[in-house]
């Protein structure tokens, strides 16, 4: 298969960049070639999105009302649940993700549609106090175009929270999905031409990150760009963007700290803990991926953990197992020399899972691995490593939690394990995260609640209303009437 940009609703490859071949993670061979797009295609992408949005919002699609913008997002939603089949397999085929996680991913995006197909005719301005004999009013506007870098790890849901979000809001979008995992973005563009979005409103150029990415975060006409990735191509975004003062949403990285008191239930812990780190293969920004445990059960819940860590397989995405490949081939190596590093520091392997006997040798399998007594500076207790990799430490009290909690660049999510009422409040006040779980891990994944990071793990907020807002702009009206 060889896939083309989709600009306009139509396929296209005309800027002649070349292409860019698609390997299928379980097996390492190549099936698709996708169009390695260059700053001509952005440019086309974007004069597509004005047209349609048109000079003053009176362009094809800049001239529904909320209400209609609403029934082609609902559409859309429909659409792709008839389809989730389809798009589960493309999905799995293409990032080695287990089928059951891509039906998930397939049912998440419907649910952000749906989310956002009902909040385009909810949100509004305000009349605000002013000086007698003046009214003045607040109106949220459409931004104009909006750029979206979406990574490999969760392509459709991604796609969901900002694209929906930013096409509620009225704003007309140019996407750049992962070279690594485009196919169910083409086809979510394409499944929006057939049920009635007009052409422009929604395009997708293909390519890697340097070329079409980096043109896309340059480019004049993006009034607003939601990045998705890495904590240093986030900068580089940021840096592109900052030149004409185009607004940036960063959701980058993270290094979430699960945290375990001695009163927590571990019965509801334990579970939680290892799918936070195994989901996905361990390619999660908000994986659980480090584990602080109070010292005198550390022993107990890592023997718990060990039971459970031994019994994971990662195989082939059909045969939904907990984990599939990793999703290239540079990740994988990548992931391989993270633990052999780690054991060459003399860092402990308390469990590993392993990898079924039906996968291929030359897919990229990583089997489940949990580190015991990391150093809290270690790299592997520091940094991302974006595979089924568990760094597991002790804490003596809760102050000395809440200082290896926070102490590294990060701050994406955490997860606290207790029964203590204050010490749930205590925490969830101390930890420097954009969302706190308490007795749970993993909430976050719920399309109404607002997500993004603190420090490193980036800045403004997805999901949720608060999304929606971030793709708008607020103008303010005075009238002076006497
Ligand atoms: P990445 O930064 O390499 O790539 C992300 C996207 O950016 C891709 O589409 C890529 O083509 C593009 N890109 C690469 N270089 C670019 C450049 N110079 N200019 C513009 N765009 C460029 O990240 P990745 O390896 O694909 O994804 C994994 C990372 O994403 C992890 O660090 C993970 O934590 C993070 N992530 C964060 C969230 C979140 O919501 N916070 C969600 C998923 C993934």
């Amino acid at each position: 298969m060889n896939y083309k940009h989709f600009i306009d609703n139509t396929w296209v490859s005309q800027a002649g960049n070349g292409e860019i071949p698609v390997f299928d993670p379980s097996n390492g061979e190549q099936f698709a070639r996708i169009a390695r797009g260059n700053d001509q295609d952005i440019d086309s992408a974007v004069w597509a999105a004005k047209k349609a949005l048109g000079e003053t919002f009176d362009g094809p699609w800049g001239r529904l009302s909320p209400v209609e913008r609403s029934q082609l997002l609902f559409s859309f939603s429909a659409a792709v649940l008839e389809r989730s089949n389809e798009l589960a397999e493309l999905e799995a085929r293409d990032t080695g993700k287990a089928l059951k996680t891509a039906r998930t991913d397939v049912a998440v995006l419907a649910r952000y549609l749906q989310f956002y197909a009902g909040a385009c005719d909810k949100f509004h301005g305000e009349t605000l106090p002013y000086t007698t004999g003046y009214t003045v009013l607040t109106i949220r506007e459409p931004i104009g175009v909006t750029g979206h870098i979406i990574p490999w790890n969760y392509p459709m849901q991604i796609f969901g929270r900002s694209v929906g979000a930013s096409l509620a809001a009225g704003n007309a979008c140019v996407v750049k999905p992962a070279e690594d995992a485009s196919l169910s973005i083409l086809r979510l563009a394409e499944i929006a031409a057939e049920v009635g979005f007009p052409p422009g409103a929604l395009n997708v150029v293909t390519g890697y990150g340097h070329d079409a990415g980096a043109a896309l975060s340059a480019h004049p006409g993006i009034g607003h760009i939601s990045f998705t990735g890495s904590t240093v191509t986030g900068t580089l975004v940021a840096r592109a963007a900052a030149d004409r003062h185009c607004p940036v949403v960063l959701e980058l990285g993270g290094k979430s700290p699960q945290l375990v008191f001695e009163d927590a239930d571990l019965d509801e812990a334990i579970p939680a803990i290892v799918n936070a780190v195994v989901q996905n293969c361990g390619q999660t920004c908000s994986a659980g991926s480090r584990l602080l445990v109070h010292r005198s059960i550390y022993e107990q819940v890592l023997e718990r953990l060990t039971e459970g860590f031994s019994r994971l397989k990662a195989g082939p995405p059909e045969q939904d197992l907990d984990m599939g490949p990793l999703v290239n081939a540079k990740q994988h190596e990548r992931v391989r020399a993270i633990v052999a590093q780690a054991k060459a520091d003399g860092i402990k392997i308390a469990a590993r899972g392993t990898i079924a006997a039906e996968s291929t040798s030359t897919g990229y399998y990583q089997e489940a691995v949990l580190f015991r007594d990391v150093p809290p500076e270690h790299s592997l207790a520091q940094e991302e490593v974006f595979g089924p990799v568990l760094a597991a430490m002790p804490f003596d009290d809760e102050a000395h939690a809440v200082r290896l909690a926070n102490g590294t660049q990060y701050g994406l999510v955490a997860g606290v394990w207790t029964r203590d009422g204050a010490r749930q409040l205590r925490l969830a006040r101390k930890l420097q995260a954009g969302q706190v779980f308490v007795n749970n891990y993993g909430a976050g994944g719920g399309v109404e609640l607002p997500f993004g990071g603190v420090k490193s793990s980036g800045y403004g907020r997805e999901k949720g209303f608060e999304a929606l807002l971030g793709f708008t702009s607020l103008k303010t009206i005075a009238i002076k009437h006497g």
